[in-house]
């Protein structure tokens, strides 16, 4: 089926694919206007928004040079720890309380240790605390268990975040059900996920990487209800929570996947489309409605000889052709990947304010 071929639209680049730990895809950063205040919206609750409208001071300077306004995520990630930073010293200063964030990290995987590292920088950027536990490779679940379950039980922690993948002897599921629900910032437990999917109930946490995605569309002030969704992709931690929030703010949401027939036709109808699929430029300029609004979710690595690593990451839009067709549009990296530690960190102190009934 031609619609489904993909390529690098890149011409200076071949697109073999390389590996890449596909749970997490962060990089970090701007400032912060305006006096703040937190409100509660359908991505869940919690989310810090600016009272001024601080997103068409980003995007009046970032205009590609097609038609599309470039969805700044680095610029917005920097804004939400701005905000962030100030509402825990207000947290310390009221009450003092100082939010607690504890990663456990199972086996040597240098990804894995990467991302921690990361977490607990932009912990440390926000005067968010760190807790860390190591485990090596071989330990065994009920080692894991024990420390998820002395998390929970430890009033400093908020949140508590198992770090994804855990080595092939465990089970996954088993694992993160033992994180307390009201501890879930990752918003993966079960009973979260329900919550999400169910019209009248709240989930504690909704998952970072979709909450991001929603995040972006608020920040820059661009409409969902009535609007037609295409989400490509349907994963337990992007895609499908991304179409339940799409619901939850009044679109009209529709599921492609890899089973679906005719993608393409289905993508042009969309007003805003996320995709979260893994496949380097899969979403051609031809698939877009003129004047649509892209999220990219999909790092995907492609060889590039002029990198000094060798390769660069891409998104799964052919970001080339779609900036010249759309009205708005998230770029890899810099869109999606910086959301999702603010995202994290917003669960956190949600987290906090919630447990210690701050206002
Ligand atoms: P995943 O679990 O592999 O899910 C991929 C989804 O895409 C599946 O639902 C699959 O369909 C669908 N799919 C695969 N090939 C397709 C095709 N040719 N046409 C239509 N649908 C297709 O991946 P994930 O964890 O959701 O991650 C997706 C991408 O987002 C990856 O590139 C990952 O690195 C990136 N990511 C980024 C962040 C971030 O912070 N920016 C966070 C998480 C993930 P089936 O269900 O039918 O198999």
């Amino acid at each position: 089926m031609a619609s489904m071929m993909f390529t690098d639209c890149s011409s200076s680049t071949t697109s073999r694919l390389f590996h890449l730990n596909r749970r997490n895809g962060t990089s970090l950063l701007r400032q912060c206007v305006g006096q703040l205040r937190f409100q509660t919206t359908a991505s869940g609750r919690g989310c810090i928004r600016s009272s001024s409208s601080p997103i068409s001071a980003i995007s009046a300077d970032t205009k590609s040079e097609g038609a599309a306004t470039v969805i700044d995520g680095k610029a917005v990630a920097k804004q939400i720890r701005d905000e962030i930073t100030i509402e825990v010293s207000r947290m310390k200063e009221s009450i003092g309380v100082v939010p607690g964030l504890a990663v456990i990290l199972v086996g040597d995987r240098k990804d894995s240790a990467t991302y921690v590292r990361n977490k607990k920088k932009a912990c440390d950027s926000v005067g968010i605390k760190s807790f860390e536990v190591c485990l090596a490779e071989d330990s065994s679940e009920e080692e894991v268990l024990r420390s998820v379950s002395g998390f929970n039980d430890d009033p400093s922690v908020h949140g508590i975040l198992v770090q994804l993948p855990l080595p092939s002897h465990m089970d996954e599921q088993n694992i993160l059900n033992a994180v307390g629900i009201e501890k879930d910032v990752d918003g993966f437990h079960p009973l979260n996920i329900g919550r999400l999917a169910m019209r009248g109930r709240e989930p504690l946490f909704v998952p970072c990487t979709p909450k991001g995605c929603i995040e972006l569309l608020h920040r820059y002030n661009i409409g969902i209800k009535g609007k037609r969704a295409v989400v490509i992709g349907r994963s337990n931690i992007v895609g499908m929570p991304a179409a339940l929030l799409l619901q939850r703010e009044d679109a009209t949401v529709t599921i492609i996947h890899s089973r679906t027939k005719n993608p393409e036709e289905i993508t042009r109808e969309a007003d805003i489309i996320i995709s979260a699929v893994g496949q380097a430029n899969m979403v051609r300029g031809s698939w877009i409605k003129p004047g649509a609004v892209i999220i990219d979710v999909g790092i995907n690595p492609v060889e590039d000889s002029s990198a000094a690593r060798g390769y660069r990451l891409v998104g799964d839009i052919c970001y080339e052709e779609a900036s010249k067709v759309a009205s708005a549009i998230t770029p890899v990296p810099g869109g999606v990947g910086p959301m999702t530690i603010a995202m994290l960190l917003s669960n956190t102190f949600t987290s906090a304010k919630r447990i210690h009934n701050f206002q």
